[in-house]
């Protein structure tokens, strides 16, 4: 039956199968797109399935969301047009008076949305180093909203102590996964109560699809039931095309963000070894300052890292210039290689360094790749 769950399977199975069923109605193996945006009534009334209208949900979302709560080991998920619209139903979750905390090196995009939505309904939007719960706890928020790890400085904020203490506080803890994804880290089964994904970057994984989620480890908190009105409420919901599209990526996911992560890992030596380059930032590294904490978290260290390139902003600027096969574009997690000097997407008021350049590692044959790196480095 379509919309079932699949049971207690490997990672590596649930994004194959999760969600999914053969369709009933035709033998289909890859499932229909549902594109219905309204479900009809019988002579009583009585709806004749489980939807009602399509911003309510339908089935092509049904099946990414069961996916995506599965593979958090969550209860529910709740998919929406994009990450920051997900973003938005957690802020909208708040109550005037009430505070939150957010990593001082967050997501640039919902940071400035929180300070300004904070600003306009009086809801306290702090920031913190969250590698230290006392700090982050001082301003007695109702939610803590981290990232593990962070983009683009690639720090380990340590979810257990931190999901400890803001329970201890009275605080909820949600963990934006984006980079990690649910394969490499599951921060629910760490104690954080709802898990926050631009499903965009690694999930959707071929830079073709916006889309965003929130998990929860408990359906019936009430902060949950606040957030499923809010989706459906509001309806920045994904369309089932979207939707179908998303669920149909993830298949790959695991083997997508292996080949990913080989790469990175081998690309960090390279850079670690280059006379040109001033620092690699990766959490993989052993003088990484979170390395002992990325060991024990994450199952492998992700297929993010930044350089400081030195020579400052024009030193970045010819690094990135010199490319001939990475391509030079915002966003994370795509199975081309993404690169982007950060300075110039974050604008001036940005605290990253002027000469970092983050590398998304993509999935081409790693020599290529190399060379290309190695001739931009060369570059007078
Ligand atoms: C991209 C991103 C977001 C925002 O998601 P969109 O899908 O672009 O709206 C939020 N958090 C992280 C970590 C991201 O990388």
């Amino acid at each position: 039956m379509a919309g079932k769950k699949t049971g207690a399977l490997e990672p590596d199975t649930l994004v194959v199968h999760s969600g999914l069923a053969i369709d009933p109605a035709t033998g289909a193996v890859s499932p229909p797109i549902h594109l219905s945006s309204t479900f009809a009534r019988d002579e009583e009334g009585a709806l004749l399935g489980p939807h009602l209208y399509g911003r309510y949900g339908n089935p092509s979302r049904d099946a990414l969301e069961i996916c995506l709560a599965e593979l958090e080991g969550g209860d529910e998920a709740a998919c929406f047009a994009s990450g920051s619209a997900a973003g938005l139903a957690l802020f909208c979750s708040l109550r005037a008076g009430e505070a939150i905390v957010i990593g001082r090196d967050m997501y640039f995009g919902l940071r400035r949305l929180y300070r300004d939505l904070g600003a306009r309904f009086g809801v306290a939007v702090h920031e913190a180093d969250l590698r230290d719960p006392a700090a982050a706890l001082a301003a007695r928020p109702a939610l803590v909203v981290v990232e593990s790890p962070t983009n683009p400085l690639l720090s380990v904020p340590d979810l257990e102590p931190l999901a400890a203490a803001a329970h201890a506080a009275g605080a909820a803890l949600v963990v934006d996964n984006t980079m990690a994804t649910p394969l490499l880290q599951r921060p629910l089964a760490l104690g954080a109560d709802l898990v926050l994904h631009s499903t965009t970057k690694y999930l959707a994984g071929h830079s073709d699809v916006i889309g965003g989620a929130l998990v929860t480890a408990d359906a019936r908190a009430p902060r949950w039931q606040a957030i499923r009105e809010h989706q459906r409420g509001a309806g920045a919901v994904p369309s089932p095309f979207d939707a179908w599209l998303l669920r149909r990526s993830i298949a790959t996911l695991s083997v997508r963000l292996e080949r990913q992560i080989d790469s990175a890992e081998r690309l960090a030596a390279f850079f670690s070894g280059h006379p040109a380059i001033e620092a690699v930032i990766y959490p993989g590294l052993p003088h990484h300052p979170d390395h002992a904490v990325a060991r024990r978290q994450l199952r492998r260290p992700g297929a993010m890292m930044s350089l400081i390139v030195g020579g400052g902003f024009e030193g970045a600027a010819r690094f990135v210039a010199g490319l001939k096969l990475a391509l030079r574009a915002t966003s994370l997690g795509a199975v081309h290689t993404l690169v982007e000097h950060r300075a110039v997407v974050e604008g001036p008021d940005s605290a990253v360094p002027r000469d970092l350049v983050r590398i998304s590692v993509g999935i081409e044959a790693y020599a290529d790749l190399e060379a290309d790196f190695s001739r931009a480095l060369a570059a007078p």
